[in-house]
């Protein structure tokens, strides 16, 4: 089944002059992980903010897992049902621990404490971290924090999860790392997971890779033309 199905999207800015995305059809099955690639500016990141209703567009359709994001009711529910984020720019809180960090996305749902905890810490066990998990977030190395993000994006078992340029920033090293840990809860939860990277060898672990240029799919859309393996 289809857990997004988008049509003739478009979103512009600057009063149209700036054609962010400009007709985007794509359908993404469920469980299916998708790499979009593109050079900078091509607009991945508009379409990464409106797979997660961070942003609206200005036309075209756009469903995801259920939703119809340009309805704009709802919207919290299904960001806080949903989906899981993986972004650069979404730290850690410093004044609460590891733990406590992963467990923010769960108070959308109706958990106890201690199921709370046992789930934290369980996630924390998958990215190899459980013994980490009162630490403050400030003890810990860049990779570390990048994997209690993952966990922490996974902790309201989400249906999707959205990540953007999950290892920008990281060594390779690490970046192997956490792919491995990534590509083992998606196959382990079948979570669809939908990754913006400039990186070849984070593109190339996807089921299918999406090119975008000038706010289009121009490779990709229809799914299976680079399949990894
Ligand atoms: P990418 O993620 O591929 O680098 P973006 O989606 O960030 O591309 O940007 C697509 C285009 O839209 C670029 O020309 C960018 O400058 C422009 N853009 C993105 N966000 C905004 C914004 N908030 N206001 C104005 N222009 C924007
Ligand atoms: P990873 O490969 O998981 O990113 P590293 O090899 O970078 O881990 O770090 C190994 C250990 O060194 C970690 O357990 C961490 O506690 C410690 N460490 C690394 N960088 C920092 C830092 N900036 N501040 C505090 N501790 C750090």
């Amino acid at each position: 089944a289809n857990i997004i199905e988008i049509k003739n999207l478009k979103k512009s800015y600057e009063d149209g002059h700036i054609k962010a995305l400009n007709g985007i059809d794509l359908t993404i099955e469920e469980g299916e992980f998708v790499s979009i690639i593109g050079p900078s500016g091509s607009g991945k990141s508009t379409l990464l903010n409106m797979l997660g209703a961070l942003d609206l567009p200005d036309s075209g359709s756009i469903n995801v897992a259920g939703y119809d994001l340009l309805s704009n009711t709802k919207l919290n529910e299904f960001r806080g049902d949903k989906l899981g984020f993986i972004f650069q720019l979404h730290n850690l809180i410093p004044n609460i621990s590891v733990v406590e960090n992963v467990e923010i996305p769960m108070f959308t749902k109706d958990w106890s404490s201690k199921q709370m905890r046992e789930r934290a810490l369980n996630l924390l066990d998958i990215v190899g971290l459980k013994d980490k998990a009162k630490q403050m977030p400030n003890k810990l190395s860049g990779g570390e924090r990048q994997r209690v993000a993952i966990a922490r994006a996974l902790a309201n078992e989400p249906s999707i999860i959205l990540a953007d340029e999950p290892t920008g920033s990281l060594d390779s090293k690490t970046s192997n790392k956490i792919l491995k840990q990534l590509t083992k809860l998606h196959k382990e939860e079948n979570v669809t997971l939908i990754v913006v990277t400039h990186d070849m060898n984070v593109a190339k672990l996807a089921d299918r890779v999406i090119e975008v240029l000038d706010g289009k799919i121009i490779d990709g859309s229809e799914g299976s033309l680079l399949n990894s393996e």
